[in-house]
């Protein structure tokens, strides 16, 4: 980590976020918003006519994730939901008014990332047409990685665009969105790089995993220094799943093949503190190509 931006970040902090009282849970000022309202609207320009629109909820089916494996995968990350079952008593009895202790999980859990839901909602529509399918989601994701540091987040909103349809329909749009990401970094004047990457799958059989998708070339990320200029921060990623929520789900083309799929994923807010941290607190500062392509 570099001491001098360290220090930029750290100042940059109060006039961007404010603490919740836990680490990685942070307010959003209105500065701080003005110019993710900017991103919104620029990633909205780059949504196809055809896609279609969703909106999720910061919860989701824990049936559902638990279909794809997270729990396996990443159970370093997950979050669930966990209530109070209260049977009908009028008054509930808390093992030393411990509400916690005496709770236990529920059908719920918190979203990982915002494609997740999109999946089962197109199995439940039957066989996907020769065209294919596109999608414009977004939701507040969680991930148990609390981090004093302003670009780890625990709760933090991620936009996608997700494609459903051939191989050559998902690993197209995947090529396709790795090119223009070189366009809309250098919109907003940013410092960037795209490198291969991989999830952080748990444990050593993880490793293999997260091997085999680097060896694969599945997973992409468009790098910017915020903290660290040796080890930039990862503000956007291209996906290829290939027929991996294809086969979870079921999804046939009408051709009787699985499925592939592919997302590119926008880390709103770390994308947001890329900018701040890239071009300063001050918006009327910021290069003029910036600022017009945010609208600000
Ligand atoms: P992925 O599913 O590729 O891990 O995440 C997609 C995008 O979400 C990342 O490229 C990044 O921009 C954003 N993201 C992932 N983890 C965090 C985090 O801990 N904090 C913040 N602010 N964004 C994250
Ligand atoms: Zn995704």
């Amino acid at each position: 980590m570099s001491q001098a931006l360290d220090d930029r970040i750290a100042l940059l902090a109060p006039a961007l976020f404010h603490h919740l009282g836990a680490d990685g849970v942070y307010a959003r000022t209105a500065l701080f918003e003005r110019v993710i309202e900017g991103l919104t609207k620029l990633i909205s320009r780059y949504r196809d006519p055809s896609a279609e629109v969703m909106r999720f909820p910061p919860v989701m089916s824990r049936a559902q994730l638990e279909r794809t494996d997270y729990q396996n995968n990443f159970p370093q990350l997950l979050g669930g939901v966990c209530c109070l079952h209260l049977h009908g008593s009028a008054e509930p009895s808390l093992p030393g008014g411990d509400w916690a202790a005496a709770a236990s999980t529920s059908d719920l859990v918190v979203t990982p990332a915002a494609c997740y839901p999109v999946y089962p909602l197109v199995a439940a529509r039957g066989a996907v047409a020769e065209k294919g399918l596109l999608f414009d989601v977004s939701a507040d994701c969680f991930r148990r990685e609390p981090s004093r540091q302003l670009d780890r987040l625990q709760s933090f909103r991620m936009r996608e665009f997700v494609r459903v349809g051939s191989a050559e329909q998902a690993f197209g749009f995947r090529s396709q969105w790795l090119e223009r990401a070189n366009e809309l970094a250098g919109l907003l004047c940013l410092n960037y790089r795209i490198d291969k990457a991989s999830d952080p799958f748990f444990g050593r059989t993880g490793q293999l995993l997260a091997m085999s998708q680097v060896e694969q070339s599945l997973k992409y990320e468009l790098l910017i220094p915020i903290y660290s200029s040796e080890r930039p921060t990862a503000c956007m990623s291209f996906n290829y799943h290939q027929d991996h929520f294809g086969s979870t789900w079921q999804i046939n083309g009408k051709d009787g093949e699985l499925v592939h799929t592919a997302c590119v994923a926008f880390g709103m807010d770390r994308l947001g503190l890329a900018l701040f941290a890239t071009h300063g607190a001050r918006l009327d500062l910021w290069p003029e190509r910036a600022r017009e392509t945010l609208g600000l």
